[in-house]
């Protein structure tokens, strides 16, 4: 488990891009690049080196010509020197041609015939070559020429006198392929293959070797010199093409075949380290998703107690999201504010290894403020090298688990107090049988001394007053004692015809005194019509009673002022259209804050310190069983109002009208 950080929720992994997913062809694209570059440059340096070739052929050929050129220039200066020979002699025709040395020389040299025409173009003289011709040129360069070409050319030469008169011509007549085999070219014949071709095609002269065959492109050219001539060049050497280099092209598929392998591999690596994070990826998202899915929260921290790691549990457990708990220190945000002293010290200890292996409960706060009851785990977290970095703890949320645990208490105690209450039924059932033998005597005996004492003339009134309160209220007393007898002996309810406002008066003036004890303004606004109803009194004394009773001690914790209103009011019937008496009993107490009257009813609820919680729940059944109702709301003017009405009998109500 990655420790220096907190792993992120799972994601699916994004796509690769195009790119990303052809990085592997980079370096076969690479080394594709260099080599169409070196072919590039290759063929750009072969361009410029077959121009320069070029340039040579066109040069070489252009020496070729020019020295034919001054060749046949010094044929015509030889021309001159026979014309100059034959001014000085005055004998004519081909005795004097063949004698002159220079005309030796001319046909021994080159030309095949030399004619000798005066000045109205008529043959004078001709000479013509008879033995074979010596061979001038050096043996570096022996042109093998073509005889039966017989491609013949002529030079000639204008014969003027002293006085520039036109004398006649002399014409030189040779074969091209004479001028050629004794024309000097052997510079060429290191470097190229001279030929002359005719103008059918055919070789005059050529300097081929059997041994040794050109390479080259053969370069040609018309010689300007003789009309119908063409000088070919062809060298020996071929141009050095790098397309002809083997190593060249061995280096060259070298490199893109390791480009390629190289290519290969990277595809094979990139494939290899895919898989691996996917495997990682995988592995994260299935531990992602245990974790995620574990019914106990997790959470790692280092030494100093800040937080490394939460799962999904912890976090839906407190209400924050990752992010916002990895990275915090104690206090934790979830700890409750009322509680962070006492967190503080306990995560010191655990901290320390102080935390019990058995695990500990504690309280946590939910970010909406809901208490939750955990069990935590604390256990040494360590580091693959086996270093004790921090603590991982497992919790537990068993808030539901103490909160069934409470219903489960709640319920023994009730079942406590349903048998105390037993017990106190018992008790006040024995009470009520052990009280009503004195409280009868009392009564007895209260109304004979009242009998006698109303027979002494001297006899102060506030004596017989007070003796008629003895009898009064141990009647009352009395009355109270029977009816807790006849509700624990379950005997049918005792009901009179009784004016309510009477009743409610009396029930009040008993209660007068605890009313100024706590200091409360007591404010009774009876209904001033007759009341009467069917009715188990003393069961609807205590109705009353309780009522006032708890309105009292709702004020009595006022600061203010304490008040309390009874108010009777006749409204329509509830049944049958008769009429109702509704009695409302208010006060300015803290109020009901939000609680029904069915709440408030329940058996044993009580609010108050030495509270029973029964009152209410008994009020509501009396006044049920009389077929009435009990309600209870907010007073409009602060407080509580809790209201009962019961029957009135309209019979009785209409007699005592009329009294
Ligand atoms: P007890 O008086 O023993 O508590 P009751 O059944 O009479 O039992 O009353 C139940 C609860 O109803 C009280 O504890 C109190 O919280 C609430 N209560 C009753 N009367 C009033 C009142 N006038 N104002 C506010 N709360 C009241």
């Amino acid at each position: 488990m990655p420790l220096s950080h907190s792993p992120q929720p799972f994601q699916p992994k994004p796509q690769e891009t195009w790119v990303k997913q052809s990085f592997w062809l980079l370096p076969g694209a690479l080394s594709l690049v260099f080599v169409v570059g070196i072919v590039i440059w290759a063929e750009w340096n072969d361009a410029k080196v077959r121009e320069a070739h070029r340039q040579t052929l066109v040069a070489d050929a252009s020496s070729v010509e020019a020295q034919l050129s001054a060749r046949l220039d010094i044929e015509r200066a030889r021309l001159h020197d026979v014309s100059s020979q034959l001014a000085k002699r005055p004998e004519r025709g081909d005795a004097i041609l063949a004698r002159l040395p220079e005309v030796v020389a001319g046909l021994d040299r080159l030309w095949s015939t030399l004619t000798w025409l005066d000045d109205d173009m008529q043959l004078i003289g001709r000479a013509k070559r008879g033995a074979p011709m010596r061979d001038l040129v050096s043996d570096e360069l022996r042109i093998q020429t073509n005889e039966s070409s017989g491609q013949a050319e002529h030079i000639d030469f204008k014969m003027v006198d002293s006085n520039g008169q036109f004398r006649g011509k002399l014409v030189a007549r040779y074969e091209i392929t004479d001028l050629l085999k004794s024309t000097d070219l052997v510079w060429l014949n290191h470097r190229y293959e001279v030929n002359f071709i005719s103008e059918l095609g055919e070789v005059i002269a050529t300097t081929a070797q059997s041994t040794k065959p050109p390479q080259g492109l053969p370069f040609e050219r018309p010689l300007s010199a003789f009309k119908q001539t063409t000088l070919r060049l062809t060298p020996y050497e071929s141009l050095a093409s790098w397309r002809l280099n083997p190593r060249i092209l061995a280096l060259l598929a070298g490199l893109l075949l390791l480009g390629a392998a190289a290519s290969q591999l990277t595809r094979h690596e990139m494939r290899q380290v895919r898989r691996a994070i996917e495997d990682t990826q995988n592995e994260a998202a299935w531990r992602q998703s245990m974790e995620d899915s574990a019914l106990v929260g997790l959470r790692a921290r280092n030494a100093e107690g800040r937080i490394l790691y939460v799962n999904k549990t912890l976090c839906d457990m407190v209400g924050y999201a990752r992010e916002e708990l990895v990275g915090v220190k104690p206090p934790l945000p979830f700890w409750p504010p009322d509680a962070v002293d006492a967190m503080m010290a306990r995560n010191l200890r655990t901290l320390a290894g102080g935390a019990p292996s058995t695990g500990f409960e504690t309280r946590w706060r939910h970010r909406k403020g809901d208490l939750i009851d955990v069990m935590i785990f604390e256990s040494r977290l360590v580091n693959s090298s086996g270093d004790h970095i921090g603590w991982m703890g497992s919790i537990i949320d068993i808030s539901e688990r103490k909160r069934l645990e409470e219903k489960d208490r709640q319920h023994t105690d009730t079942l406590a107090q349903h048998a105390r209450l037993n017990d106190m039924g018992l008790l006040a059932s024995e009470l009520a049988h052990e009280l009503n033998q004195p409280l009868t005597t009392i009564v007895s005996y209260s109304a004979g001394l009242r009998v006698a004492l109303t027979k002494i003339p001297t006899l102060e009134a506030d004596v017989l007053a007070a003796v008629d309160e003895v009898h009064r209220h141990a009647r009352k007393a009395g009355d109270i004692v029977n009816w807790i007898r006849r509700q624990t002996s379950r005997s049918d309810p005792l009901r009179t015809l009784f004016d309510i406002n009477t009743l409610v008066a009396e029930v009040i003036e008993l209660r007068q005194r605890q009313i100024q004890r706590i200091g409360a303004d007591l404010t009774l606004d009876l209904a001033n019509t007759a009341c009467n109803s069917l009715v188990d009194r003393i069961g609807i004394e205590q109705v009353v009673t309780n009522l006032v009773r708890n309105a009292a001690d709702a004020v009595a914790g006022n600061t203010g002022s304490r008040r309390i209103g009874v108010h009777s009011k006749v409204v329509a019937g509830i049944a049958h259209g008769g009429q109702a008496i509704e009695v409302t009993v208010t006060d300015n107490g803290p109020g009901l804050q939000g609680r029904t009257i069915d709440v408030l009813c329940s058996t044993f609820y009580s609010t108050k310190k030495d509270g029973m919680g029964l009152g209410l729940g008994i009020c509501r059944s009396i006044v049920e069983s009389h077929g009435g109702s009990l309600s209870a709301q907010e007073n409009p003017g602060g407080g509580a109002q809790f209201t009962f009405t019961l029957p009135t009998n309209h019979t009785a109500n209409m007699a005592q009208a009329t009294l």
